[in-house]
């Protein structure tokens, strides 16, 4: 478990997360004016009479957005609402034109209700993380301050596209329900797991940078063992893993501090100071705003029938906790399973290297959890698996991985021998295994006569050490081992070397 050490006590801590993805749709959810507004449309151009509100203009209800909210609420494990609504959130900001924010009422059923996903707890098991519900609601648009020097400017292009709020779920009532996020790193996997579900539906990019995925972080502590849940804090607009991580973690040393003084915390809304990492307050409870929630008279409830639920449900992919099982099934354990599924990218360059051999899937697995991943500047899952890219890219593909593999097996090569292959592979040089191997006579040797032949060398000049082996320093295995693979160059076979040395010594 994830702890804070205190003066007298350990603290834990208890994370809520409420993460807007973008819908991907041509256009906006209640307007036909297109929702593609990246950075190289022109401000103020894709922008509809209903987006800024104009008199008697009357929102229409965008079907293909409703549809991904569907498909991302089953990806959440979701139970869809057959009716819910929407309502009118009001406030004053310039990046709004409406003046209020078409959203779900908090207080009925949204669209996506009760929820779960699953993903790897810190303690090395699957852990299930609730939702609590997700609501479609509208973007602002966006604000740009540094484009004259005392002037700010509104772009109106985002203003209106579809959001889904996915909001986690803490059983108050039932403290002893402990499926939700208790750590920075939970945070995180939980945050990537949306955003690998979102991608695999292609519901939303879920790209954090291009600001299509952000969350409002909400935090508490409490002591170790206790069972009652503090008051919370929440950081607002959250837009990268990393400063996610350290906002939690700021958050939750600030109120251990204002404890330790005997303080109380209050419910506060906080700003994230990216430069300094540190966290501080936007708004308190008592100017928490009213936002006059009330239905929206120009929407009708929307009602969705179990034949649209069901026709969804049929066209859903595999999503990474079922491409986990089907890992975990090919022998792998849940830790490689998870690291393999980080990204779809990942899942289907493995998928191609395994092929219809799921004999090789835990070397294989290996392999590209202890060496690929550990050179992020030469291996690129993407490039390789989607693009005969040039470069590494090309060299260490899915199909040569599995071609070292099965060298390794067929007894073709030793372990020290493909680890060779590969990095030379990594540094760049070209043709498969097979052909470096060739190319470098990187060949093993089983022929056991060969084999007994230099063995029969080294017992014969290493005599002392035979008689210390045989008097029951059995240890000194490991030396002779080591003088035949020196002996050999590095290409004897270790598990014959092991097998012959052992019969010649007893
Ligand atoms: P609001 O309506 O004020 O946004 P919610 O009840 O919807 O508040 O909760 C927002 C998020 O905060 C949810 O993810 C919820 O699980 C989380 N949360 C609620 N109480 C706590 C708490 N004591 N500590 C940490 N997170 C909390
Ligand atoms: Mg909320």
């Amino acid at each position: 478990m994830f702890t804070i050490k205190g003066k007298t006590t350990d603290w834990e801590l208890v994370i809520g997360l409420e993460t807007h993805i973008e819908v991907l749709s041509n256009s906006k959810l209640f307007s036909g004016a297109s929702a593609d507004y990246n950075p190289t449309v022109a401000p103020n151009t894709q922008v509809s009479m209903i987006d800024v509100a104009m008199p008697g203009m009357l929102p229409v209800l965008n079907e293909f957005c409703v549809e991904q909210a569907i498909r991302m609420g089953l990806g959440l494990n979701a139970k869809i609402s057959r009716k819910s609504k929407f309502a009118r959130k009001q406030y004053f900001y310039p990046d709004l034109p409406q003046g209020y924010q078409i959203s779900q009422p908090a207080e009925e059923p949204p669209i996506v209700g009760r929820g779960w996903i699953e993903i790897l707890g810190d303690d090395g098991k699957p852990k299930k993380i609730l939702i609590e519900r997700a609501h479609l609601e509208q973007d602002a648009g966006k604000l740009k301050h540094d484009v004259h020097p005392t002037k700010s400017f509104a772009d109106y292009n985002r203003t209106g596209v579809a959001l889904l709020e996915i909001v986690t779920f803490l059983d108050t009532k039932n403290p002893e329900n402990n499926s939700y996020i208790t750590s920075p790193d939970e945070a995180e996997r939980y945050l990537r797991e949306i955003r690998e579900i979102a991608r695999a539906l292609g519901v939303s990019k879920a790209n954090m940078e291009e600001g299509s995925m952000r969350a409002d972080v909400n935090v508490s502590v409490r002591p170790v063992g206790s069972k009652e849940f503090r008051t919370r804090t929440e950081t607002k607009n959250m837009v990268s893993f990393k400063f996610i991580k350290s906002a939690i973690e700021y958050e939750a040393r600030r109120q251990i501090e204002i404890y330790e003084n005997g303080g109380t915390v209050s419910q506060d809304t906080m700003r994230y100071n990216q430069s300094e990492g540190t966290t501080s307050v936007m708004r308190s409870k008592e100017d928490a705003l009213d936002y006059r929630y009330f239905p929206d008279p120009d929407l009708l409830p929307l009602e969705i029938s179990e034949e649209t639920i069901e026709r969804i449900r049929k066209t859903m992919p595999e999503l990474p906790a079922a491409t986990r099982a089907r890992y975990i099934n090919m022998g792998l354990n849940e830790y490689d399973a998870a690291r393999l599924t980080e990204t779809t990218d990942i899942s289907k360059w493995f998928d191609a290297a395994v092929g219809d051999k799921p004999a090789r899937a835990k070397s294989i697995a290996n392999w590209m959890i202890s060496e690929l991943f550990a050179h992020p500047e030469n291996w690129d899952a993407k490039n390789a698996v989607d693009t005969a890219d040039s470069g590494i890219a090309r060299i260490i593909t899915p199909a040569n991985l599995a071609e070292l593999v099965d060298m390794i097996s067929a007894n073709e090569v030793n372990g020290k021998q493909a680890k060779e292959i590969f990095i030379k592979m990594l540094d760049g040089e070209l043709g498969t295994p097979k052909e470096i191997a060739d190319k470098f006579g990187m060949k093993q040797i089983t022929d056991t006569g060969a084999i007994e032949k230099v063995i029969d060398e080294i017992i014969s000049a290493n005599a002392a050490q035979v008689e210390q082996y045989k008097s029951g320093k059995v240890g000194l295995l490991g030396f002779f081992v080591g003088a035949v693979m020196k002996a050999t160059a590095g290409k004897a076979n270790p598990a014959v070397v092991n097998e012959i040395l052992k019969k010649k010594l007893s």
